[in-house]
């Protein structure tokens, strides 16, 4: 969606909340004052050509499925690091360590399924320039189940997407902060390990939190969001939001409201029921952090045919969708990171 380039301080909740850049001063103040936003300047750097260079690469042979603690996931994390470093955005663990060491003792106890070698989950992080000790937590797992009876199992969209929408996000803030417009909390791009064997390395994360919990803010999770599920082949503007409205209601807002003006996707929270016979929000990242009473956003497609499947490429990933996506995440992330006031959670479980 590029046609919201141009806007004025005419909104209601997020008038002018969102550092905005004078580019025309020759009308008076009384005068419809024509300013560009700083928000979908930046937005606007992630685009579905990145996105695809990226996903054609991670979501390739090369990297053999991504299995946790196989030489495919070192390759992936390798290619995430060298990201990082060549984009010139800095690890919370300092110098040129980017890898969070998750021992193999650790995931082979949390895993039913056998032992697990040592693995890692990869973070950067742009500090905030007013309040840097409140942390925004956007989120993607980088593995995926490996190969089996010789077949690669690609996983372009679980989760090559939600992993490649980190990485242009993490950008378009870059960008931002480059051009001294910063986020005022901190940001950190947390690209975890094992969660096909059982959110392992984002429960690793926060029992070893790199900034204490208590100063997190929110963790936005993406995990699958390329694809169009069966239910909306012929209306495909549309993501599942699972989990926005369970601790902050404020967040839930922040969401709906950046999305109608912004984005203009279908939301659709027949997920996010209580009584939801597939219980996603349990079943994705996000979770170790909602137990804790931090609040998250779960960004989700769906399942769909290729679900864990050899043919779930990178052929088949919308591109257009998943820039779309990807903008209304960093959207988000944006207002939480820079409003005024911490989020407040007002249903603390
Ligand atoms: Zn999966």
């Amino acid at each position: 969606m590029k046609n919201f380039i141009y806007a004025t301080c005419v909104f209601g909740m997020f008038a002018c909340t969102s550092g905005k850049q004078v580019i025309s001063s020759t009308t008076t103040p009384q005068q419809h004052t024509t300013i560009k936003d700083s928000i979908t300047v930046f937005g606007e750097t992630i685009t579905a050509k990145d996105l695809s260079k990226h996903l054609y690469i991670y979501a390739s042979d090369e990297f053999e499925g991504r299995d946790t603690g196989e030489p495919g996931q070192k390759k992936a994390i390798n290619y995430l690091k060298d990201f990082y470093v060549n984009e010139g955005i800095a690890s919370p663990l300092g110098g040129d360590d980017y890898f969070q060491e998750v021992p193999s003792s650790y995931l082979t106890k949390n895993h039913r399924g056998g032992k697990l070698k040592d693995s890692e989950n990869v973070l950067a992080y742009i500090k905030g320039t007013e309040k840097p000790d409140e942390i925004v937590v956007i989120s993607a797992h980088l593995d995926h189940v490996g190969a089996k009876d010789g077949k690669i199992y690609n996983g372009a969209d679980d989760d090559g997407s939600g992993t490649v929408a980190v990485l242009e996000i993490a950008q378009a803030f870059k960008k931002a902060a480059d051009a001294g417009k910063g986020p005022k909390r901190s940001i950190l791009f947390l690209h975890v390990t094992a969660e096909e064997k059982g959110l392992i390395g984002s429960k690793y994360y926060t029992e070893h939190p790199v900034f204490p919990l208590k100063n997190t803010v929110t963790d936005l999770n993406i995990d699958m969001v390329g694809r169009v599920d069966a239910r909306h082949k012929d209306d495909p503007n549309y993501i599942y939001l699972i989990g926005s409205d369970r601790l902050s209601t404020e967040l839930h807002n922040i969401s709906e409201n950046i999305n109608k003006k912004y984005t203009n996707i279908k939301l659709n929270y027949r997920y996010n029921r209580r009584t939801d016979p597939n219980f996603f929000y349990y079943r994705s990242d996000h979770y170790n952090f909602a137990k804790h009473n931090i609040p998250i956003i779960f960004y989700f497609n769906g399942v769909h045919k290729d679900y864990h499947q050899p043919s779930d490429t990178p052929d088949k990933i919308n591109y257009e969708l998943l820039e779309k996506r990807t903008r209304l995440v960093f959207y988000t992330a944006w207002e939480v990171a820079n409003r005024e006031k911490r989020l407040i959670v007002d249903k603390a479980e």
